[in-house]
């Protein structure tokens, strides 16, 4: 291959060669981040509890190469193992997106001591335990990307989502304080945060809507939707498209930042 076609390859796949691990991959915006980042030439690595799932979205995948493991990310010690035999085939990981999450609801006085800690446990413990294991490959190789899908509910308070709240903004914290230990290691790390986005998750607040007002499921949207700015709810390739371009060897000076993909729901400054 000549310079020019090898400058081309680059700018046409530039993640080329990468092994990208997306948690939840398998539905929502963990599928649209996947397909985003083969696009940008990326190995995928897919993780989630449910193979099907997961066996679907990597049959969409753009590029070759890639794969399925099947672990759950409150287990420190069962990610680390799925996270390492998926680097013994397709190389050290150099791209991680945190994104399998959970929302559940309900008011502060009814949220169980199970829901707080499930909320906890899955949102942000996940995220460290993935983080955990990842992190020392990236400093041996001296590049990186991290990117922990979190959520408007890490920026703001919303009613009836306590635990969810406090768990996302839990993980821009965290999101912050690992961007300081790893800043001149070649790594970034950073948050993107979406408001109310078009997937299955967002069925469990639309279902409560009907649940309580009887409003139909179409006009349950509609409500979420208002609180947009832009009046409409966010798409999963919005969000993918922000993690792609975090992604990206040119965004190598974005570190530490919590990005929200909301239409102008929340602004950050
Ligand atoms: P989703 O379609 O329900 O996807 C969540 C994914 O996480 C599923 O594929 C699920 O797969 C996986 N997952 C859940 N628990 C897991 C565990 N313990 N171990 C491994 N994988 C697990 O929801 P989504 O809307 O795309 O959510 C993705 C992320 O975006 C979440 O972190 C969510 O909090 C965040 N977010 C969503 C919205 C929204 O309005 N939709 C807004 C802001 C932020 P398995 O069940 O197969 O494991």
């Amino acid at each position: 291959m000549n310079a020019t076609s090898n400058n081309d390859r680059e700018n046409a796949l530039p993640l080329a060669g990468r092994h990208a691990v997306v948690t939840g991959a398998g539905s929502g915006i963990g599928e649209a981040i996947a397909l985003e980042l083969a696009r940008l030439g990326a190995t995928l690595t897919l993780l989630g509890r449910r193979p099907a799932p997961l066996e679907a979205t990597l049959a969409k995948l753009a590029g070759e190469g890639h794969g399925v493991t099947v672990a759950d990310i409150t287990d420190l010690a069962g990610v680390s193992a799925a996270i390492e035999a998926a680097a013994a085939v397709r190389g050290a990981v150099a791209i991680l997106v945190n994104n399998a999450g959970a929302a559940k609801s309900a008011p502060v006085t009814k949220t169980t001591p199970e829901l707080w800690q499930e909320m906890l446990t899955v949102n942000l413990t996940g995220t460290f335990n993935c983080t955990h294991a990842v992190l020392p490959g990236m400093q041996a190789a001296r590049w990186g990307r991290i990117v922990n899908i979190a959520s408007t509910a890490g920026l703001i308070g919303y009613g009836y989502v306590s635990a969810y709240c406090a768990a996302k903004h839990g993980v821009i914290g965290f999101t912050r304080a690992v961007a300081l230990e790893v800043a001149k290691q070649g790594i970034t790390v950073n948050a993107v945060c979406p408001g109310y986005t078009d997937t299955p998750l967002l069925g469990g607040a639309v279902d409560n809507i009907v649940a309580k007002t009887g409003r139909s499921a179409d006009e349950a949207k509609t409500t979420l939707a208002a609180s947009n700015p832009q009046g409409r709810l966010v798409q999963p390739e919005d969000v993918a498209a922000a993690v792609g371009w975090l992604c990206l060897p040119s965004a190598a000076a974005i570190h530490g930042q919590a990005v929200p993909v909301a239409g102008g729901e929340v602004m950050a400054g």
